[in-house]
């Protein structure tokens, strides 16, 4: 697979999808969510053809959660390979394997576009045949069976990924003599307006509405950070390390926003981002999931959106 290839699977497309970020997660009537609505029923807005049929509006009508979800492509990849184009519409018996494997896919995605992240950065080549190695080995598990992902013990391949992209960090923040260590920070609604962050380590770090106008994080490791409502507006973000688009449409960015490029952040041109039902957190460990998306239960989190742009374009753009 080549480059652009591996970019694009790992990219939501909704249209190859049989709106399973939809159906699948339950969601919890909140600030995210304007609705309850049990595991495995379609949310009332998803069309007969799949697609969003508020999408356009999905902020304004309550539904925020579904802009900062990011499937990384597991749906297309659940519907169109492990499936192999059938839907739980037409044949309801697929319905629980499908939304069953839907969040193992998206955390092999994950892991996918992070590794693939790493082996963009300028220092990480002398580990590139171990990133490629470790991405070819998760590339064949997104091709097992339905019933194979489900008994997949996903943990185990985030463990064996995890010191990879630490290391991959590690070389990336080298140059900088000063490294600010905030990795599981609690640094929720903290001040930390025009901070000199670059190169810190930010991994799992909760940044809830954290006032972070006009900090530098050029360089900073935001593995798994928490940014929901924090305020990015003049802040530099244009070569952080491992963020993504979801974190970004989770935070407050602006015109004086740097921001990775759509490329880094995994956000399709026009991609559409499916729906959430919970907020990023650490892993149970306190080590932050490699992005601190989903939980290993595969409730949804974040959801793609990662250019200004594009940053409000849900399912059935
Ligand atoms: S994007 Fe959100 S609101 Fe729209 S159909 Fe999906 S879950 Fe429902």
């Amino acid at each position: 697979m080549s480059e652009d290839q591996e970019d694009r699977s790992l990219r939501a497309d909704c249209a190859n999808c049989a709106g399973l970020c939809c159906v699948a997660p339950a969601f919890a009537k909140s600030s995210d969510f304007a609705i309850d609505k049990p595991a495995g029923r379609p949310c009332p807005n998803l069309r007969a053809d799949f697609r969003c049929g508020i999408h356009a509006d999905l902020r304004e009508r309550g539904f925020g959660g579904c802009v900062v979800f990011d499937c990384f492509g597991a749906g297309q990849q659940v519907t169109q390979i492990t499936f192999g184009g059938r839907d739980w519409r037409a044949q309801p018996e697929l319905a629980g394997p499908m939304f069953a494997a839907l969040p193992v896919m998206r955390q092999l995605h994950e892991l996918l576009w992070l590794l693939t992240e790493a082996m963009r950065l300028p220092a990480a080549p002398r580990l590139h045949d171990r990133l490629r190695d470790a991405r070819a080995e998760l590339r064949r598990l997104t091709e097992l069976s339905a019933d194979e992902l489900t008994a997949l013990d996903v943990d185990a391949q985030r463990r064996r990924v995890n010191p990879l992209l630490q290391q991959a960090s590690e070389a990336a923040r080298a140059g900088l003599r000063r490294r600010p260590d905030h990795r599981g920070a609690n640094l929720i609604g903290r001040r930390l307006a025009r901070s000199d962050l670059r190169g810190a380590n930010l991994r799992g770090a909760l940044l809830i509405g954290a006032d972070l106008r006009g900090a530098d994080l050029r360089l900073a490791d935001l593995t798994g950070a928490d940014l929901r409502g924090a305020d990015l507006r003049g802040a530099d973000l244009a070569d952080a390390l491992f963020v993504t688009a979801a974190q970004l449409a989770a935070a407050r960015t602006d015109e004086t926003t740097r921001l990775p490029s759509s490329r880094r952040t995994g956000q399709s041109p026009g991609a559409a981002p499916p729906p959430a039902a919970g907020p990023a957190a650490p892993s149970p460990d306190g080590s932050p999931s490699p992005d601190g998306s989903p939980g290993p239960d595969g409730s949804p989190a974040a959801r793609t959106a990662a250019t200004r742009s594009a940053r409000r374009r849900p399912r059935g753009c």
